[in-house]
């Protein structure tokens, strides 16, 4: 418990609320506009004194795993899992101009502008103080260093977890993953066995394959095919790996090679959280 105590600092530099509204004001100093509503005042910021918030990001290429393992943390630390890319899917799903707009910019490859994931994610922070989140394990965000600047003007991040797989794994990875159209679940078909060699160690990930009643609604994502996955890791390669160096600069940053599939990395990344020793609450994320 005293290893989840430190890490559960309550000292968030500043709640929910006013990060969102942050996000916003200061995306809008920076040259953006943003609705109304997200730019509205007077609303008083919120600090519980016993709260015990967590402000970690997950960095790293396609496919590495963020989501699975941000959501399994965010599950066993009480805090929300907030996706950008999650929070663009949606958009894609709804009816509208930005959707069309969206879905030609993700299905190639491309980053959505600073100005729409930034109001996606204020926006998702704001209804999230309103249902009293407070914390967060930001998946996605930020992906360039001009978004990462722009989050450290607002808050304070703690912690920057970077995953990391070789290019080999986090292709078949991507070109694997499945997800079941009715349940939302994440699945992965591939089977990866690569034997270790000079002085690479080799990785096995079984696949992850869905139960019986989400077999036939499974569904690829638009942007998970290969020449959409290469560009993707490129521009990772370009754009978000400054953003590794920005926080490595800053002592956040921590390096977790993935040994291999969930049931061999997840004990090793809470050891290496000092989160292990929660036995009980670990089986709960499971
Ligand atoms: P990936 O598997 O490439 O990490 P995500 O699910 O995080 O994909 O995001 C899907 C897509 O949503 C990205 O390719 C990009 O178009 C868009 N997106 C998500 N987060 C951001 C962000 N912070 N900035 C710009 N675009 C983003």
């Amino acid at each position: 418990m005293t290893a989840l105590r430190g890490l559960l600092r309550g000292n968030a530099a500043v709640n929910m609320r006013t990060a969102g509204r942050w996000i916003s004001s200061v995306a809008a100093e920076s040259g953006f506009s943003f609705p109304a509503s997200q730019a509205r005042q007077g609303v008083a910021p919120r600090r519980d004194p016993g709260s015990r918030n967590v402000q970690w990001v997950f960095l790293g290429c396609p496919g590495v795993g963020k989501g699975t393992y941000a959501s399994r943390l965010s599950r066993l630390l009480g805090v929300p899992h907030i996706a950008t890319g999650d929070l663009v899917r949606d958009e894609l799903a709804a009816t509208g101009p930005l959707s069309k707009q969206l879905t030609e910019i993700v299905n190639r490859g491309q980053l959505v502008s600073d100005e729409i994931i930034i109001d996606l994610l204020s926006k998702r922070l704001e209804d999230g103080v309103a249902k009293g989140e407070s914390g967060f394990i930001l998946d996605g965000f930020p992906r360039t260093r001009r978004q990462a600047e722009i989050l450290e003007g607002v808050t304070e991040i703690e912690l920057v977890v970077n995953l990391k797989l070789t290019e080999d794994v986090l292709l078949a990875k991507c070109l694997g993953r499945r997800i079941c159209s009715q349940c939302g679940g994440n699945f992965n078909v591939a089977s990866i066995d690569i034997k270790g060699e000079n002085g690479r160690p080799g990785i096995s990930m079984p696949p992850l394959l869905p139960p019986e009643h989400c077999m036939s609604k499974l569904i690829t994502r638009g942007d998970d095919t290969e020449e959409v996955v290469k560009e993707r890791l490129r521009l990772y390669y370009e754009l978000s790996q400054p953003v590794e160096e920005f926080y490595r600069i800053r002592g956040k940053l921590l390096e977790f090679d993935l040994p291999g599939g969930i049931p061999e990395s997840w004990p090793k990344l809470l050891r290496a959280l000092n989160l292990d020793g929660h036995d009980e609450k670990q089986s709960a994320a499971a």
